[in-house]
């Protein structure tokens, strides 16, 4: 989900204006062919079909040919807008590397050809493992990241130029600052890059988010390239860090060319006057929901400027599922972070998931399923047992249920169902779940206030927060900055939570990205961090070890992860005060250990029948 920009309002509805030309009266150099997507294909995939999408001027009124033993068309589709030809191809399973020559007919002759490309898939490209529990996720924004080329801040032609003084603005961060803090970042102990969507956004406003995407296939040129992404990709590869992609199935910006001039009025929801969605995702899976509700939540625009696409249309979903497939395979990604799941159509949603697995099966995808609850969160996960049958195949989801936890059971007094309970109870509920190890654990997003300023700036809330989620079932995930204790409220604007990176520019008078540049306390910080990372990045307990908890006492809550051979004891005290903790009734997990070493401070305790934990904090024992 991203900003929410309250503009006047404007009825947008978009008309499709059909060319009620007649065939006869089209000239032959009143047809122009602009672009063909996707740009180019592999052979070798599973999926021997592939659709083209041929956009220019009345080029729908050509019919496309290919004369190749391995590659037919197999049909072609004509649709209201005539700027518009889907050409179905059937790429035979042994067909090599190859530069096909389409040719358009127009009136029975060859008005023009072109070449399309078949290239080499990677080798072992259908193997590759997606992301997991034994990687930790950090999100940044490349907008607000580090500008590693000042002259790209303003583009000729982009609708939007730097601005670094509007919170709302373009800051000139860029994929060439990504790439060359790298080092830092390995230095972090991260081992999985998510980056919001880097995709071109030509838009007159708001267009440093990356949400209002006006081209699938091309990077913002404000932030680099379709190269440049490739080699920060490589480079990530060669320093163990994989590469999460944002996609957005939902909308697009309404300023893309598709939405300006659409081949059909299908493509988009269309309403007498602009409707927002309620953005009530229950309305899924609620039994007594209105229909009228229902429709508002998935045919709704998510927001003036980004028109609601209708995936039932079958031609824009193939569209869709080309364009993260190619992503895949042109950039060598390891995984893909899907933006509003709940709100594309869900069969759309189960396909879309059922093509990219049938390419590459042992990838992931976290979808971004923005619920309160864990059962509404849990619906929209892969293998969920859900009374409708429902399935979207989505891996893995984001746990926001958890998110509001960790953001208030640290500053509350303990009770039935508050502090540490909160957790605990949650948790309690991943029997809804698919598979609860694969739940995306967070304590913020560029969407959410800063974690340190939700919690009132407490350090020992902090390093609560982000030991649980380091050390509890799931995928971790971190947002850029919060290794050095940055603040901001939502409340204050989006522009607030998502600001540059000390250092990132060449005229910041800070640089966080040494230590030399961070105060005392950012120290303290990142070093935590980067100790608890150390320790996680080799460590099969956590990393798919079994969970034993025990209800919370006293203000004390345990929790064991135990692998073949090792086990791992988290214990958490919410009280203000220093508690000695006996094991006793912990015993079932002990394993018969004596001894412990504390990974993070380097302490050793020799008797583990009684343990003594500082007031509000996080203890992580290896037991021996
Ligand atoms: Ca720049």
């Amino acid at each position: 989900m991203q900003a929410i920009i309250q503009m006047p309002f404007k009825a947008l509805r978009l008309t499709v204006l059909f060319t009620s030309l007649i065939i006869a009266g089209i000239q032959a150099q009143d047809i122009r062919l602009s672009r063909i997507e996707p740009p180019f294909w592999w052979t070798g995939m599973n999926d021997p079909g592939l659709q083209l999408l041929v956009y220019g001027d009345n080029i729908g009124l050509t019919t496309p040919r290919i004369t190749s033993q391995e590659v037919t068309v197999s049909s072609f589709t004509r649709v209201r807008n005539d700027n518009y030809l889907f050409i179905e191809l059937s790429i035979n399973g042994k067909a090599e590397p190859v530069t096909l020559r389409i040719d358009f007919l127009y009136k029975d002759s060859v008005l023009f050809s072109r070449p399309y490309e078949l290239e080499q898939r990677r080798p072992g490209s259908a193997d590759r493992r997606g992301f997991s529990s034994s990687d930790v996720i950090y999100l940044l924004m490349p907008d607000r990241f580090a500008n590693g080329d000042p002259g790209n801040d303003s583009v000729a032609g982009m609708a939007e130029q730097r601005d670094r003084s509007n919170p709302d603005g373009r800051h000139g961060g860029d994929l060439q600052g990504v790439t060359d803090h790298l080092n830092y970042l390995a230095d972090l102990g991260i081992t999985a890059l998510w980056m919001n969507p880097f995709l071109e956004n030509n838009n007159p406003k708001y267009s440093y988010h990356g949400y209002a995407i006006t081209d699938f296939y091309r990077t913002d040129p404000r932030l680099g390239t379709n190269e440049m992404f490739v080699s920060l990709v490589e480079a990530c590869h060669r320093k163990g860090i994989k590469v999460i992609m944002d996609q957005i199935l939902n909308h697009a910006s309404i300023q893309h060319p598709f939405m300006q001039d659409p081949p059909d009025e299908s493509w988009v929801h269309q309403h007498p006057e602009f409707t927002r969605s309620n953005f009530r995702a229950s309305t899924i899976m609620d039994p007594y929901t209105s229909q009228y509700d229902r429709d508002r939540m998935l045919n709704g625009w998510f927001d003036h400027h980004m028109p609601d696409l209708n995936q039932k249309d079958p031609l824009l979903l193939r569209y869709l599922i080309q364009n993260s497939i190619w992503w895949i395979e042109y950039a060598n990604l390891d995984g893909i972070r899907l933006d509003t799941q709940p709100y594309p159509d869900g069969d759309a949603t189960a396909a879309w998931s059922s093509a990219l697995f049938m390419e590459y099966p042992f990838f992931n995808v976290v979808g971004e399923a923005w619920m309160q609850q864990e059962s509404m969160t849990a619906y929209f996960q892969k293998d969920t047992p859900n009374p409708d049958g429902y399935n979207s195949g989505i891996p893995t989801v984001t746990d926001f249920p958890l998110y509001y936890a960790l953001n208030r059971s640290f500053n509350e007094k303990e009770g039935w169902d508050e502090g540490l309970a909160r957790i605990y109870l949650l948790r309690a509920q991943d029997y809804l779940y698919g598979d609860p190890d694969k739940k995306l654990l967070f304590c913020d997003n560029h969407d959410l206030n800063r974690f340190y300023s939700g919690i009132g700036e407490d350090m020992n809330a902090y390093r609560m927060g982000l030991t649980y989620i380091m050390t509890s079932p799931g995928i971790p995930m971190i947002y850029y900055g919060t290794e050095i204790l940055t603040t901001g409220f939502e409340s204050q604007g989006h522009g607030f939570i998502r600001t540059d990176f000390p250092g990132g520019w060449q005229e910041d008078a800070v640089n966080c990205f040494i230590v030399a540049g961070r105060t005392e306390s950012q120290n303290e910080a990142f070093d935590f961090l980067q100790k608890l990372l150390s320790w996680r990045k080799t460590n099969p307990a956590i990393h798919s070890g079994k969970m034993i908890h025990f209800v919370p006492e006293d203000g004390i809550y345990v929790f064991f992860r135990e692998s073949e051979d090792a086990t791992v004891m988290v214990i958490f005290n919410n009280n203000d005060s220093q508690k000695m903790v006996t094991t006793e009734r912990f015993a079932e997990c002990m394993n018969g250990c004596t001894s412990a070493l504390d990974p993070i401070t380097g302490e050793r305790i020799n008797d583990v029948g009684t343990i003594r934990v500082s007031a509000k904090s996080a203890t992580i024992l290896e037991l021996q």
